[in-house]
Parts: C-alpha cells; structure tokens; sequence
C-alpha cells in the first residue's frame, strides 16, 4: 500500500481488548500526527469475561457478547482491514497478510513506521487429547454456548472438574523480571468454579461439592498473592470443594474424567478446561520473540532490538498472567510512548512503565461478585479481595461502558473502579 502522506503509520495487528485500546488512545496521544492502520481477522471484539454469566443465565453469549468496533475506529479516522495476518518481517519493516473476506484472495504486503502486536494467543485446546468429543471451555461464544446447551440439555448432575492445563511461558535473557507461571489464567476457573456452585443450588443439583479445582501448579491461582490465597483457599475448602494441585498438566480427557500428566485421574461427568496460552505459529523463531514466540519487551512495551515494535495484551511475554487488564494497562503505556515518538507537543512527555497487577472482577452467580487488585505476585504491598452485589455491578458495568466506549474507557474509569472497590462494602 503507498503512502498517502508523510507521517509515520503505526500498523496494530489485533483488534480485541489490547488492540482496540492501543488503536482508541494513539489516536488520543498522537492526535492527528499519524497514521493508523488497523488489521483484524474479524470486525468484532469478543467480551470473552462476561461468557459464563451469559451461559449460566442461560442465554446463548453470541447474542450479547460480539461487539462492532467498526464506528469507533471510522469515527478516530483509523483505517480497518479485516485480514488475516500471516507473518512479520521485521528487518523490512512490514507485515504479509491475506484480506478474509473472499476464500482464495492473495498474499499482500504492508509497511509501517511502527508496529504494535496487539494478536493474542492460540489456544491450544487442540493439543489435548480428547478435548473435542469431552472437553468444555469458556473462551468464546462457540464453545459458552455449547456449556450452555450441554447444562440445560444433557447434564445428568455427575461430578465437575475445573482447571487449566499447563502453560508454557517463554524465556529471554532480554526480557525484565517476569514470575513464573503454570497456568496462564486461573482468574477463570475460580470464578467458574463459583457460579457453576450457585447454578447447581439453583437448579437443585447439588451444591460445590460436586466440583473439583484443579492445577498444574503448587496452588491455583498463585497470581492472587499469599494474603488472598490464605483467605481464598481456606473458604473454598468449607464450602466444600475438592481441590488438586500438581497436576503437571491434563494428558488426556475421556468420557468418565480426566486424566493428569503426574499420573492421576479425576472421575468427572464435565470436564471444564483453560487450555495452554500458546504463540501464534507465525510468531515463532523471530528476532523479537521470547523461546516460545511471544513478542520481548520491557515495562514500557517496547523491543530492545527492534526499537519500532510494540506489543500489547497476551501476544506480549511480559503479559503474565494472560489478562485483559494488563493489556489495558500496556496499550495506555505503548499510546504514551508512540506520542513521545510522533507528537512533536508531547516529546518530552513523561512515561511511567506498566505497573503490573491482577485488577479482575468474577462473577459467583445470584447477582453476587468478587473483586481482586493485587500486586503481591510481583513484589507489591497491594492486596484486597472483596466479595459482594458490588464487583458484579462493577462487571456487569466495565461491559456495557466498553461497549458503549468503543474500549475508550476514560484514563479515570480503571483508577475509580479500583478505589471504589476497595474502599466500599455491599
Ligand atoms: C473465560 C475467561 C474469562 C476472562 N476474564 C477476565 C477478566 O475478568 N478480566 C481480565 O482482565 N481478563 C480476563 N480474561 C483474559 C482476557 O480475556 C484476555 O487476557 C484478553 O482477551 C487478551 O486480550 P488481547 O487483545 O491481548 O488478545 P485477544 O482477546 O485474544 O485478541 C486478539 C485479537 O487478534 C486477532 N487475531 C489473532 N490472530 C490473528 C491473525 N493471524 N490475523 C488477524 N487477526 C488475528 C483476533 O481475532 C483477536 O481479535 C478472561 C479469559 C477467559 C478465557
């Protein structure tokens, strides 16, 4: 594609929660300075954290959950291309892709000044065996709305298994200090493991001693910190949920369970599973990605060698744990960092670099929510759980302000959600 201008064209590659915020806020940081390219393989984004409240409220989440961002990025005048994105070059400074919306279209080429990987991960649910015929998963409408047809339609009230399989996190010596991590996102399966309890009651089929929460780390969901796992924990084990850590990760799922890769089994009529988080294959063996393929940065999100590289979201190896609010985070840095670059009134602006922390709301089902900010996992002293009508309000309210917003949500709106949850009790 020529250029029409001489200003810089910054290309983001992605457009889901990290990508739409990078694309909404560079174009608030750097104004009209550039150019913005935007390339997704679909022209929606996809609220994945509301996907169990829809289900467990048995409505099917596609109708509720597939947002257009089209309007938002035309209104920015911020160019969109629905293509598929098939490799980075990134000595050339450009990236192949293939437009996806006719079968059998031809290979094209785009250059940017810079690039911003906003592309998430694969979810690798096709690297375990037996997933297809007996797995469950939450992480599209596709697969929430086969729970939910499966719940109401085929359930006999058997045993529940809920857990993540192992992730595989990768390794630079150029990258900061980042934790290490088993399971890419456990915020889920807790939060799950909570409301599939609450629809159980409610529909008279038992109650959260039919679930059992599984890891493959020392203990489930090690990014809450110490002081929230030692109340979490405890509480899970009263309300009467099994619990098994150590797995190593799932070998195989089968009709009657699942089995673990340390050699143990769980006997489990639905098997509900958050796969491994893995690269996209194109990403891999690049002069910018980590041993696995996720893309190297520091705090401020930048490639150490490829100074015209971002990334921003779960693409990102500093993303750990794969979460929708750190992408947040990364994206607000990266629009801060790319006005420094291209705004010449905001050259010598300050940037501070992503302070990393868990900010998630879960649903526990009966209009009922927990809200967690921590920093602990990371060396922080931040560290509050609340449980309450408030964080489902708050849950309920990130998803229509981000709809209504365009991902545009205001610079305040992260900051007030999180002194309003830890400040107030309901
Ligand atoms: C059940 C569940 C609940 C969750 N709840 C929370 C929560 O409460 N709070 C929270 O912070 N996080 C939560 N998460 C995590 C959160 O969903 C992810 O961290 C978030 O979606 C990552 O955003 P992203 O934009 O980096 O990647 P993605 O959302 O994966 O987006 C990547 C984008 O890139 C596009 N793409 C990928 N490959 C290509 C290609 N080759 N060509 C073109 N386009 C491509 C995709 O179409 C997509 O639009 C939850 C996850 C799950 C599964």
């Amino acid at each position: 594609m020529k250029k029409l201008d001489n200003k810089p064209t910054v290309l983001i590659l992605g457009c889901n929660f990290a990508g739409l915020t990078a694309a909404r806020y560079i174009r608030e940081e750097c104004s009209d300075h550039v150019n913005i390219v935007v390339m997704d393989k679909k022209d929606y984004i996809n609220f994945i954290p509301n996907i169990p409240i829809e289900v467990f409220g048995n409505r099917n989440p596609a109708d509720s959950l597939l947002f257009s961002f089209k309007k938002h990025l035309d209104d920015d005048n911020t160019h969109f291309f629905m293509a598929e994105v098939l490799d980075i070059d990134a000595d050339n400074k450009q990236v192949i892709y293939k437009p996806n919306e006719r079968a059998g279209s031809c290979s094209q080429t785009m250059k940017y000044d810079y690039l911003v990987v906003a592309l998430g991960c694969r979810l690798a649910y096709d690297e375990i065996e037996g997933f297809a015929d007996y797995g469950f998963t939450f992480s599209d409408t596709f697969n929430g709305e086969k729970v939910r047809k499966f719940l109401n339609y085929e359930y006999k009230g058997g045993p529940i298994a809920i857990g993540s399989d192992r992730f595989i996190q990768g390794q630079s010596p150029k990258l900061p200090n980042v934790p290490s991590a088993l399971a890419a996102c456990e915020g889920p399966p807790i939060e799950l493991s909570f409301s599939m309890a609450d629809w159980l009651k409610e529909k008279k089929l038992g109650d959260a001693s039919k679930i059992t929460m599984f890891t493959p780390g020392e203990v489930i969901a090690e990014d809450a910190g110490k002081t929230i796992l030692g109340k979490l924990l405890p509480m899970a084990q009263k309300m009467g949920y099994g619990y098994v850590s150590n797995t190593v990760g799932v070998k195989r799922i089968y009709k009657e369970g699942i089995e673990f890769k340390n050699g143990t089994s769980l006997e489990a009529e639905m098997k509900i599973v958050f796969p491994n988080w893995a690269p996209h294959s194109f990403m891999k063996n690049k002069p910018f990605t980590d041993s696995e393929g996720f893309v190297i940065t520091d705090w401020y999100m930048h490639n150490p060698d490829y100074p015209e590289i971002f990334a921003v979201g779960d693409a990102a190896a500093v993303t750990v744990p794969k979460l929708g609010a750190l992408g947040h985070a990364e994206a607000m840095v990266v629009s801060k960092m790319l006005a420094r670059l291209t705004n010449p009134n905001k050259a010598d602006s300050k940037v501070d670099p992503v302070s990393p922390m868990v900010v998630c709301f879960g649903d526990m089902g009966s209009h009922k929510g927990f809200y967690m900010h921590t920093n602990e996992w990371w060396g922080g002293n931040i560290s509050v759980m609340q449980m309450g009508r408030l964080p489902y309000i708050m849950k309920i309210s990130f998803k229509n302000m981000y709809h209504e917003l365009g991902g545009k949500i205001p610079t305040w709106g992260m900051p007030l959600s999180e002194d309003i949850s830890d400040h107030i009790h309901l």
